[in-house]
């Protein structure tokens, strides 16, 4: 009979919630035109990647890339909006990617305000990164490098700059993104 059950040692159920596959929604944030859609087009079709134990798998149906590093498995969903206000209300979100176009200051001072407004709603303890794609257009670059790494120091955020059109560096961004949730994970759990 069943009565077997109740002789389970609860490390059991610790071991079980260990192996729990983790699960991330990332909001993509910026101006129009900045390069969303291509940065995340990218990471649903990225050939991974940067070696060691990193494996990657896509679903372009729900938008979400499992990452499987060291043997832990951990999905992230990708969603959009170049309206921060809409989204920060009705989704539950575990980071936070601001893109602006580097040969554009308008979306540059709008990702900057976007920063603001974000750390101030979610506080210390989420993954935000600022990120200055089309680096590819050196010529026509308005943003230097280092005014976009000190404006993302300023709120405690990381930088890194991608070209979406060569795919440059947007392994490097998705390695990125997990790597930051995994940070803040760890320093709300100690
Ligand atoms: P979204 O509105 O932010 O989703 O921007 P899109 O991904 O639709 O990109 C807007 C335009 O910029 C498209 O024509 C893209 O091909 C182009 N684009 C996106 N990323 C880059 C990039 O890194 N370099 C260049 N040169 N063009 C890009």
């Amino acid at each position: 009979d069943g009565d077997n059950t109740y002789l389970l040692p609860p490390v059991v159920m610790t071991k079980t919630e260990e192996q729990l596959p983790k699960y991330y929604r990332v909001l993509l944030l910026g101006a129009e035109g900045v390069g969303k859609s291509s940065i995340i087009n990218q990471f649903m079709t990225s050939e991974f990647l940067g070696g060691g134990n990193f494996n990657i798998s896509q679903s372009e149906d729900d938008r979400t890339v499992t990452l499987q590093v060291d043997g832990e498995e951990t999905t992230l969903e990708f969603v959009q909006s170049e309206d921060f206000q809409e989204n920060m209300e009705n989704l539950s979100l575990d980071a936070f990617v601001v893109v602006f176009s580097t040969t554009d200051r308008i979306s540059f001072d709008q990702a900057v305000e976007v920063l603001k407004q974000l750390r101030e709603e979610v506080g210390a303890h989420k993954a935000i990164i600022l990120v200055g794609n089309k680096a590819d257009l050196a010529r026509k670059r308005m943003i230097p490098a280092d005014e976009g790494r000190s404006a993302a120091d300023g709120y405690d955020c990381k930088y890194i700059e991608t070209s979406a059109a060569l795919n440059h560096r947007v392994d490097e961004l998705l390695v990125g993104i997990h790597k930051q949730i995994s940070l803040k994970c760890q320093s709300i759990n100690t």
